[in-house]
């Protein structure tokens, strides 16, 4: 079969899309004890600014219950057997994959430079569902 690029790339797209909304329509277990799913949620990127970089840094990503719009600080357990020098790399981050791969799957982005003081609970679905999510510590990635 002579499949050209352009084809590849055709197939590749609809293949994104079609990923893209089956992430949407994933659910998590809220802080509230209901399930909700990504799209029907709205959720907070916090940014906290480091006057070393003199910029704004990206901080915690917290979903907004739908419900009883409390907030879910999403969690990840910190693990001691990644050195400490490999943490903030991308295949060794959770929080970066989940936040590149879902965050805008959201049915709002809030960005929020500091002044985020909502109610919080510590939500660490994603991070015992890692499976589900896609999210997979220590393989390289070429994309
Ligand atoms: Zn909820």
């Amino acid at each position: 079969m002579n499949t050209t690029i352009e084809e590849l790339e055709r197939q590749l797209y609809i293949a994104k899309k079609v990923e893209r909304e089956k992430n949407r329509n994933k659910k998590f277990l809220c802080v509230c004890g209901s399930k909700h799913r990504i799209r029907d949620c709205k959720i907070i990127h916090t940014y906290w600014y480091a006057d070393s970089h003199s910029d704004w840094s990206k901080g915690e990503l917290k979903i907004i219950c739908p419900e009883t719009y409390i907030r879910n600080r999403v969690m990840f357990e910190v693990r001691p057997e990644i050195e400490k020098g490999k943490r903030w790399a991308y295949s060794y981050n959770p929080l970066l994959q989940f936040s590149k791969e879902y965050k805008g799957l959201f049915n709002e982005v809030i960005n929020d430079y500091g002044k985020e003081d909502g109610a919080y609970e510590n939500n660490y679905y994603f991070d015992r569902n890692q499976d589900e999510f896609n999210i997979k510590i220590g393989e390289e990635f070429q994309y």
